[in-house]
């Protein structure tokens, strides 16, 4: 076995992995990147089909990515952002603010949009991180708003995930990563999230079609949020926030939400005087890509910005850097920023911050592939993309034992079934989804399910060729599996 194997064997933990099974064969031990292709140490080359889970734009080794840490390792690494502005840090949080702003309709915006301008950026880590910064002063600054007695109350969507720090699980609703840490946890509300294929309230029988496109209901979802923030108003304490992921909850299992949902709830939460928190950690930066109301060298790179949502918060993370080095950035408000300002000695400061916050290589890495989404050549690739994804799942509809494909810009999420004519789904302990991914790995693609759902986000650089492979690996190991 290989050097790096055997130590890894020995001496490291995996997360979200049952080492006992990890224990059980050679690790892939990954030695080298190029575009989509990842290579291992025996000389083995894989498809990189989940983005390093979700985390790279460009591919790997890119040159202008490269260049840009190359650059700035030649002046510095990393200077602490307590006490001291840098360079690269200052810009990006300039070039957040300006692409983040961009809406559908520039010119006129609506005064909604501009009462909730993002102004200001307050950096850290990783996805958990940027959302304990959002969380951390949604709730101060309700209790600076509504007195220091409120209790400020949240609420998310049924299956979130935002992250795995303890106010992120917190804001979370997957049972399985919650049950054993209730006792640490705050407990916002939940509202159910619209996952048209498993939806109660829709009435369409199963086709061989995105569950959206066929749906039949009333969107009783949506009728569901107005019911809860009217509830939490009665009981005296209206919610302080709503979170949520926009246009595809991810870990939930890339569940898409149908045109409109996104604005209506966004709507009904702003009636109520809520704060949005948006947390784009996986769809930003150009993941959800398109929308028929924008050509493509205007491309949004959020998914908020494709149903004219502002959010109060917008949570940056995983594909922030290119997927390059871990950096993260919550965008807030002017009006959020002057809450938190005040005599020294009013003690009014956001007692907050992580050692590496505005690292220098990492806003080096974020400042080129920002640079690199915004051409025409990268905005039309993706778009080409997405539409080539879009063409090849189709091929998948005669497999039986896929119950639903669902697809946002460049994500797909394809869920196994026992049987498309009842959806009825697969055990968890039956391990579907990872043998289906198993088997995608011998025919040299990569990617890793979450539960029964299998997902496809390749680099924006991934060829059709290779989307092409991608697709076939995963139609010959769903048939050999089953
Ligand atoms: C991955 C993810 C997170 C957590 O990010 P980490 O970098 O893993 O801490 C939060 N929210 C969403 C939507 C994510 O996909």
């Amino acid at each position: 076995m290989n050097q790096s194997a055997q130590l890894d064997r020995r001496f490291v933990w995996h997360p979200f992995t049952q080492m006992r099974d990890w224990l059980k064969r050679e690790p892939l031990v990954i030695a080298e990147g190029h575009g989509a292709v990842l290579r291992d140490v025996h000389g083995r080359e894989y498809l990189d089909a989940n983005a390093s889970i979700w985390t790279n734009l460009h591919g790997h080794n890119h040159p202008k990515i490269n260049a840009a840490i190359r650059r700035q390792l030649k002046k510095i690494a990393h200077s602490s952002a307590l006490g001291f502005a840098n360079e690269p840090a200052s810009l990006l949080a300039s070039r957040l603010i300006s692409v983040a702003n961009k809406s559908k309709g520039d010119a006129a915006r609506p005064s909604q949009i501009s009462n909730h301008k993002l102004g200001k950026v307050f950096f850290s880590d990783d996805g958990s991180t940027a959302m304990e910064v959002a969380l951390k002063l949604a709730y101060e600054f309700t209790r600076r708003t509504r007195g220091k007695t409120a209790r400020p109350k949240f609420l998310s969507l049924d299956g979130a995930y935002h992250g795995d720090t303890v106010g992120a699980v917190s804001a979370g609703h997957i049972d399985l990563f919650h049950k054993a840490y209730s006792g640490l946890l705050f407990k916002p509300d939940k509202v159910m999230s619209p996952y048209c294929y498993r939806c109660p309230f829709n009435r369409a029988r199963p086709e061989r079609a995105d569950a959206r496109d066929y749906r039949k209901c009333h969107f009783e979802c949506v009728g569901l949020v107005e019911k809860k923030f009217a509830a939490q108003k009665r009981r005296g304490n209206p919610y302080a926030a709503f979170i949520f992921e926009p246009l595809m909850q991810g870990s939930a299992g890339m569940i898409p939400q149908p045109q409109t949902w996104l604005k209506q709830v966004s709507d009904i939460a702003r009636h109520h005087g809520a704060l949005l928190i948006a947390d784009e950690v996986m769809t930003g930066f150009g993941r959800t890509t398109s929308h028929s109301a924008f050509r493509t060298p205007h491309l949004p790179l959020f998914a908020c910005q494709q149903e004219n949502v502002q959010p109060d918060f917008l949570c940056l993370a995983k594909g922030m850097t290119g997927g390059y080095l871990p950096m993260a950035a919550t965008l807030t408000t002017q009006n959020i920023f002057d809450a938190f300002l005040g005599e020294y000695a009013e003690f009014k400061t956001f007692f907050h911050g992580h050692s590496f916050t505005g690292n220098q290589l990492g806003a080096s890495a974020a400042l080129a592939s920002l640079e690199i989404l915004q051409s025409p050549a990268s905005a039309r690739a993706r778009k080409n993309l997405e539409n080539v994804l879009r063409k090849e799942l189709q091929s998948l509809w005669p497999l039986p034992h896929i119950g639903d494909i669902r697809q946002v810009g460049m994500i797909a999420g394809i869920e196994l079934v026992r049987n498309w004519r009842t959806r009825e789904p697969y055990e968890l302990r039956e391990r579907a989804g990872i043998r289906v991914c198993e088997a995608m790995a011998k025919r040299g693609v990569l990617t890793r399910p979450i539960g029964n759902v299998i997902v496809l986000m390749p680099p924006y650089c991934t060829t059709t060729a290779q989307m092409q492979k991608m697709i076939r690996a995963l139609r010959e190991a769903v048939a050999e599996v089953f």
